[in-house]
């Protein structure tokens, strides 16, 4: 069942395994947290509806040759450090546990939550993607950085108009984050521009609203963005790539559940603990 939520997501609940070696609690916590974060960020100012509870396992693989194995057999690319995909069981995550898990966590939960927004474009998918990868949690706000090489790569490939961006039907294909494409860090920078306004929060939201198509995101941009694409297109045009904001995250009435309260059970269910696995 699809809820509607107000201004708090009552709980996503990560429960974690560890394959080769233990995942650490700070390793837990971190998971649960900025999933948690994201998805009331994502609920409260961007309006998408999410699932309550939203069950989400995650494999956190520590033996670097058992991760290699599993990619190879889930047919996902050589240089991938991890995916989601959806089992019988629900959502799951498999990641490598090296330094970058917490930037592939973030990308690819991501894109996992967007998808309960119906469609959206493609360039505000991987745009909100991109954004959520620098993000660091911090009590009730999620804080967003601009990686200095994307400042570099941005000024080095030019930046199109936004009418551009938005009609352009060039294949998006996910790459190594170091080697993240032009039509990424584009996406990613009129993404980063419009988060870091409460009207252009607002502008997402509408767009997200939408059906994804160029014609319904330019007619949300009208009607919502002040000035329209007209000042859109100019704020774009001049904007620094040096966005650091906050994005607030409304601490929740209800407590946020957490693995404590959740288990999963031998059978891939995930329940109550209260409830038990009979
Ligand atoms: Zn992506």
């Amino acid at each position: 069942m699809i809820l509607a939520l107000g201004q708090a997501l009552a709980g996503v609940v990560v429960t974690v395994d560890g394959v080769g070696g233990p995942v650490t609690q700070s390793q837990r916590l971190m998971l649960q947290s900025t999933l948690d974060r994201v998805g009331v960020f994502y609920t409260s100012a961007l309006g998408v509806r999410l699932p309550d509870p939203l069950p989400m396992h995650v494999v956190v693989y520590l033996d670097r040759e058992a991760f290699e194995g599993h990619r190879s057999r889930a047919g996902a690319p050589g240089w991938s450090e991890g995916w989601f995909r959806t089992t019988a069981a629900g959502p799951e995550a498999v990641l490598w546990g090296g330094d970058g898990m917490r930037a592939i966590f973030l990308h690819e939960a991501s894109h996992h939550l967007l998808a309960h927004a119906g469609r959206s474009p493609r360039w505000l998918n991987e745009g909100l993607a991109q954004v959520m990868e620098t993000a660091r949690v911090s009590g009730n706000a999620l804080t967003v950085t601009t990686p200095p090489r994307y400042g570099q790569i941005l000024a080095q490939v030019g930046r199109p108009t936004v009418d551009a961006i938005l009609t352009n039907p060039s294949t998006w294909t996910d790459l190594p984050a170091d080697q993240a494409g032009p039509l990424y860090v584009q996406g990613w920078a009129l993404t980063a521009l419009l988060l870091g306004s409460a009207e252009g929060q607002a502008t997402v939201r509408a767009v997200l609203a939408g059906d994804g198509s160029p014609a319904s995101t330019r007619a949300a941009i009208e009607s919502t963005y002040p000035g329209g694409m007209t000042a859109l297109e100019t704020r774009y045009a001049r904007w620094r790539p040096d966005a650091s904001f906050v994005l607030p995250t409304p601490i929740q009435a209800k407590p946020a559940a957490n693995d404590a309260l959740w288990i999963r059970c031998a059978d891939g269910r995930l329940v109550a603990r209260s409830v038990g696995c009979r």
